[in-house]
């Protein structure tokens, strides 16, 4: 029993950054659909597929308004996944098929639909891999927007959205994430849900701090009392004491500069004693784009380009719409350079149909391994960077390079890809550089003479920690061991860049840890002269290295 006077600190897993201060509201997700089930006669059949048709329109026309709304806020990701849930509407399996049941079975349409959604999630039930959960959640998401226009007095949740709430749910659906807007709903806490979950995409992209891996039986005995929800280090704090809401409003007041619109400055950023670091930005959308410009930002350090294919299935997308996307990439950031990491697929990152199940996929065929063997995709995917470098300044990045044998080969790929193209007569960006991430230890131990074959580095240190720790990223269960300022891997960032900077290579580092101002300092301090950040942290991390005296 928790005694509402003692404060209580639960520790989840942060999910989507920013401080939160509240009363939370708990709701439950009514998982049943209780829809009426009734026969029709052969003449209603025609007006009983109006309806559905009907249905099936007004659920479309909701998510195209949610997309929209995201476009105008710039939130590209949010509009690929609301974009997926619409083209599940226009799947002929819920269109043709249920159509032809609601002939045969003569039902009326909610019982026709719940029982073919029913089917097609026990179908699916006994996946335990999250891509296939996350596909799930997708599929009952639209389902319920569907027989809630079928049915309106079914709702999804009991409750009512209050204004400026905690919000507290078993498991958050994308669309009503999507539908959340900050201000009207504080902050996310749910039970279950990974940092790369749909909803825990767009809480990020909507700057709504989010926790995940807390019980809600124990937020349920909070009653009415105060919550703090730490969205950065995954807490939660019951009933606050003075100090610590004091703490947290100041962390607070400093979060909503933080989230401000990036404002129109010098692009040099410099210590208090005049050391200039050169902050780049990590981009997976165009929308980012137009921010960074009016930063003044000049590079853009890590451009993850399986990103920009979102839920889209990779063999399926041509070396022509490649170019076009890169194209356009390149011309909206203008003068800045671009550093195009080849796609980083495999591990958590699934965009094949069919990939295989390997038995430990952080450790199987991804990245540059998946490339190297399957030369297809990752030639598709030079040609069309190639072609379109010509427009402006651009580096190519190979991600977890292991051993210095795969470097030369994905090296000499590449120069055979840009000599085929220039014998077709494309034009090909001169000076074209190439450089390594270093996200793997063995690369680091060997760094001495992998840097004889790069022309720049960049540190991952999100796979450099999985790797060298042995924890899973995206496992809630050992999130807690997933230190980010480990002093082992504060070792090998000060190795790394000692090393790049002796044989004269620019590193960056463009793992999450350079978007974190609590560690700016220190990784100033450890050499580290470039830093590649999430679009919306670049203004605190600006401020914080202008707070930094190195002497
Ligand atoms: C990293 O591993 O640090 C990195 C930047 O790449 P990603 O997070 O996309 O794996
Ligand atoms: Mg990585």
């Amino acid at each position: 029993m928790v005694l509402v006077c003692e404060e209580i600190r639960l520790q989840g897993v942060p999910i989507s950054g920013g401080i939160a201060i509240g009363v939370i509201q708990i709701f439950h997700h009514n998982e049943e659909w209780i829809v009426p089930e009734y026969e029709i006669t052969e003449d209603e059949i025609e007006d009983e597929i109006d309806r559905y048709r009907k249905a099936l329109s007004e659920s479309k026309n909701d998510l195209k308004e949610l997309q929209t709304l995201f476009h105008d806020e710039g939130g590209d990701e949010g509009a690929t996944i609301i974009g997926a849930q619409i083209q599940m509407l226009e799947d002929p399996l819920l269109t043709g098929e249920i159509e032809d049941r609601i002939k045969s079975l003569k039902k009326n349409s909610e019982t026709v639909f719940k029982g073919f959604i029913t089917e097609y999630l026990q179908f699916f039930n006994e996946e335990s891999d999250p891509e296939v959960h996350q596909r799930l959640l997708d599929v009952k998401d639209v389902a319920a927007r569907v027989l809630k226009h079928l049915y309106p007095e079914w709702t999804e949740y009991d409750e009512t959205k209050l204004p400026q709430s905690i919000i507290c749910t078993y498991e958050l659906v994308p669309s009503y994430t999507a539908e959340a807007t900050l201000g009207e709903v504080q902050a996310f806490i749910t039970e279950i849900g990974g940092s790369t979950s749909h909803a825990a995409l767009i809480a990020k992209a909507k700057a709504i701090p989010y926790v995940s891996n807390i019980k809600i039986d124990v937020l349920k005995e909070s009653g009415g009392s105060t919550v703090i929800v730490d969205g950065d280090n995954g807490n939660v704090i019951i009933n606050p004491s003075k100090a610590t809401t004091n703490m947290y409003r100041n962390k607070q007041r400093g979060q909503s500069v933080r989230f401000d619109v990036m404002k129109e400055e010098d692009g040099d950023v410099k210590t208090l004693d005049g050391t200039v670091i050169d902050v780049q930005a990590n981009v997976e959308n165009l929308a980012d784009l137009d921010l960074l410009k009016r930063a003044k930002i000049k590079k853009i350090g890590l451009v993850r380009s399986e990103f920009l294919y979102l839920r889209k299935e990779l063999e399926t997308v041509s070396e022509n719409q490649q170019y076009q996307l890169y194209k356009k990439l390149i011309q909206l950031a203008g003068n800045m350079e671009i550093v195009f990491r080849v796609f980083d697929i495999g591990s958590d990152k699934k965009l094949l149909s069919g990939s295989n199940h390997e038995p430990n996929p952080a450790l199987g065929e991804r990245s540059i391994r998946f490339l190297l063997k399957h030369k297809k995709f990752f030639s598709t995917q030079l040609r069309a960077i190639l072609r379109a470098s010509s427009y402006g300044k651009v580096h190519l990045m190979l991600p977890l390079v292991t051993d210095i044998e795969e470097l030369i080969e994905a090296k000499a790929h590449i120069y055979k890809e840009r000599l085929k193209l220039e014998e077709e007569g494309y034009d090909v960006q001169k000076n074209l550089s190439i450089g390594c991430m270093v996200e793997v230890p063995a690369f680091v131990i060997m760094c001495d003479h992998m840097v004889k074959e790069c022309d720049f580095l960049s540190i991952g240190t999100n796979d450099l920690i999985q790797y060298t720790l042995a924890v899973d990223r995206s496992n809630p269960l050992t999130s807690d061991r997933y230190g980010e300022a480990h002093p082992s891997i504060l070792r090998m960032i000060e190795h790394v860049v000692k090393v790049g900077h002796g044989a004269n290579i620019p590193v960056s580092i463009c793992g999450e840890i350079a978007s974190n101002p609590l560690h700016t300092k220190k990784l100033l301090e450890l050499g580290c002269r470039a830093l590649s950040c999430a679009p919306r942290y670049i203004p605190a991390i600006k401020r914080a290295i202008r707070a930094i005296s190195l002497e």
